[in-house]
């Protein structure tokens, strides 16, 4: 039987996760060990977008796992670890966490990805609309600002192209102005 067809059976055609019954497809469960059904769920597109895409997760979808964290299915339950540590802060989740139990292995397993890991220590750069920028994004400049150690002004209005963050500091960004590379600082720019 194929695996898809194994994970339907199991799943009783529903999300793991969430019981949805459409677009359903298997999700392997990263770091996976086997490729098997031992580290696979099945689960939906609305789950699946979420657990890749931090910035479209949707707090009240994750209340599902009020029941799906107690799935027999471990696969299921590092999932909703993952996802609950991620929404943490939320308050609901970390309740639901502190009533989750992992065994040594599994916990291992489950903090793989280092969900949650505390993002206070996590550092966020915002441009002056308090947009997160990421590395590769464009910004525009909002103020003409002048280059450190040379004359050259960068104008209000250049577009700086795949920027790349100052891991040790949320207020600068750099970029390429005129081919040459520039520290920025964020509350001076839009992002695009
Ligand atoms: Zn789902």
């Amino acid at each position: 039987m194929s695996i898809e067809r194994e994970l339907s059976k199991r799943s009783q055609n529903k999300c793991e996760l969430c019981s949805n019954e459409e677009n359903l497809a298997p999700y392997a469960v990263l770091p996976a060990k086997n490729g098997d059904l031992q580290d696979t769920i099945f689960a939906c597109a609305t789950c699946i977008t979420q657990i890749e895409d931090p910035e479209q997760t949707d707090a009240n979808h994750w209340r599902c796992l009020n029941d799906s964290m107690w799935s027999e299915q471990i696969p299921v339950q590092i999932i909703a670890w993952r996802m609950l540590s991620r929404l943490r802060k939320e308050g609901w989740p970390q309740d639901l966490l502190d009533m989750m139990y992992l065994d040594d292995e599994n916990l291992e397993w489950a903090k793989a990805t280092n969900e949650g890991e505390d993002d206070e220590d996590k550092i966020i750069h915002r441009d002056s609309n308090g947009v997160i920028i990421n590395a590769g994004d464009s910004v525009v400049l909002i103020k003409d600002l002048p280059v450190k150690g040379s004359s050259m002004i960068a104008k209000r209005g250049t577009a700086v192209r795949r920027v790349s963050l100052d891991h040790e500091n949320a207020e600068y960004i750099e970029g390429k102005v005129d081919g040459q590379q520039i520290v920025i600082i964020t509350k001076y720019v839009k992002k695009l």
